[in-house]
């Protein structure tokens, strides 16, 4: 982004400058490069008026003496680093300021010369940037990947970066490794999964059933289904090895088997024929025969739906139905709402309403089936709520095992994979890593939090690097 000033008091100097400036371009941000350079030139005890075109940079300035800008609400300023030089210059030059608003593009001679000028600037070869030692008020930085400082809000900023981490972490789970398939062959879409995920349609905000719905589709998407293999891990001493399938009696029932189960997909096959007819009539009605003019729309077929036109045995082999099955959003549910031409809102509508019912008879017709053989089990073998809970010694001794070490050092406790499945954006401590660091340190109230920190399991220092009144953490 280029930028320029010119000098009017005495327009016979001909004082004018123009530069350019690269990372984080904003025009704000070459407003403010304009107002830092223009400060560094003046005679010290000067009044100085600056015109600008720029609302933004005028109102952060001025909210830079407000009372309600504490120094922790500073560091959240985009720019700060600027600001800071800004502030730095005006009280070692002991400057007056005073800062107008010029209309854009209105004619104004002078506005229109630094226009010029800011356009010059960007056909300059060198790049202006400050360096952070010199400027004393501002006593840390967040360099990313050693290349650049985040001149921005930290936490907004590292939210992606966050996130990406997290989402990485999640599907590299090793019982989410079909996820990670299908993500990596773009089968999922993850923005409806995202819609799918938060759709309540229920009146109420919050309710047992909504949450109800939620959980299962959690759980089917996470693989985390209560199943057989699961409770014999976490109550070896109740089910005592009892592993065998409800439905077909002849295999071990993991969440895996329980999609890819024979007997699952008789089930599976009758809910989806009905579904499917539900679907197709959604999709023809919606047809937005405007767009299509005199072409005749081709819509394509779901996979969801057609996979079960040939025999599949397995849902190995309709890789779109077993998306749909735990709850993630293949594209090719999409594409024929897309084919039909209908709009974005609508086919939200329609789908989640769609996905919501096809759900529903999947939890009543197949998992209550199932449920309902666990719970005659139960009732056969003795087994009641008392016996989940009352299970406190059991669990000592499995800590036991493990020595009571439930520090970071420890390399069973180090690395989240090792530890079953759990959720990244529920870590405790007791997990933390670099990428959990972070937030720490980036959280708007990382100055208050530096003493705590010290008392967290893990050395900060060697991430950190210190130079004579600043430190950088390197992410
Ligand atoms: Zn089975």
């Amino acid at each position: 982004m280029g930028f320029g000033w010119i000098l009017t008091n005495d327009i016979n100097l001909d004082l004018k400058f123009s530069g350019k400036t690269v990372e984080w371009a904003s025009s704000t941000r070459a407003e403010i490069f304009a107002i830092l350079t223009c400060l560094i030139i003046c005679p010290p005890n000067s009044h100085v008026t600056i015109f600008t075109d720029s609302q933004c940079a005028i109102d952060t300035y001025y909210s830079l003496q407000h009372y309600k800008m504490t120094p922790r609400r500073l560091q959240k300023l985009n720019n700060v680093l600027l600001w800071q030089a800004i502030k730095w210059i005006i009280q070692s030059l002991n400057l007056t300021i005073k800062l107008n608003k010029v209309q854009a593009h209105s004619g104004n001679t002078y506005n229109d010369i630094a226009d010029t000028l800011a356009k010059a600037g960007c056909e300059q070869p060198d790049i202006i940037s400050i360096s952070p030692v010199g400027v004393k008020p501002q006593k840390g930085y967040i360099k990313f990947n050693e290349e650049f400082i985040i001149d921005r809000n930290i936490r907004k900023t590292l939210k992606k970066p966050i996130n990406f981490r997290n989402i990485e972490r999640q599907i590299s789970h090793r019982s989410l490794h079909i996820i990670k398939t299908f993500t990596l062959e773009h089968r999922i879409n993850w923005e409806y999964t995202q819609y799918w995920m938060s759709f309540n349609p229920f009146h109420k905000a919050t309710s047992q059933t909504y949450s109800k719905h939620v959980s299962w589709r959690m759980k089917c998407s996470n693989y985390a289904l209560p199943t057989l293999d699961a409770l014999n891990r976490n109550y070896p001493d109740i089910l005592k090895g009892f592993d065998t399938c409800f439905l077909c009696s002849n295999s071990t029932e993991t969440n895996e088997h329980f999609w890819t189960c024979s007997e699952s997909i008789k089930i599976l096959k009758n809910i989806f024929r009905k579904h499917e007819s539900i679907y197709n009539s959604l999709i023809i009605n919606n047809i937005n025969y405007d767009k299509f003019k005199n072409e005749i729309p081709t819509i394509t077929e779901s996979p969801v739906f057609t996979c079960f036109n040939s025999n599949i045995s397995t849902i190995f082999d309709a890789p779109d139905l077993h998306c749909i099955l735990i709850n993630m959003i293949p594209f090719s549910i999409i594409k024929p709402f897309q084919d039909a031409k209908i709009s974005k809102k609508e086919i939200k509508k329609s789908l989640l309403t769609f996905l919501f019912d096809l759900h529903k008879d999947i939890y009543e017709l197949l998992w209550k089936v199932r449920t309902s053989k666990w719970k005659q089990y139960k009732l056969d073998h003795g087994i009641t709520k008392s016996t989940f809970t009352k299970r406190i010694n059991t669990r000592r001794e499995r800590k036991r095992q493990n020595n009571f070490d439930i520090s970071h050092n420890n390399p069973l406790n180090d690395n989240i994979l090792n530890i079953g499945y759990s959720n990244p954006f529920m870590t405790s401590t007791r997990n933390l890593d670099d990428s959990v660091l972070w937030i720490y340190l980036t959280s708007s109230n990382f100055r208050h939090n530096l003493p705590w920190i010290n008392s967290l399991y893990l050395t900060i220092i060697d991430s950190i690097q210190f130079d004579t009144n600043l430190f950088y953490y390197n992410i």
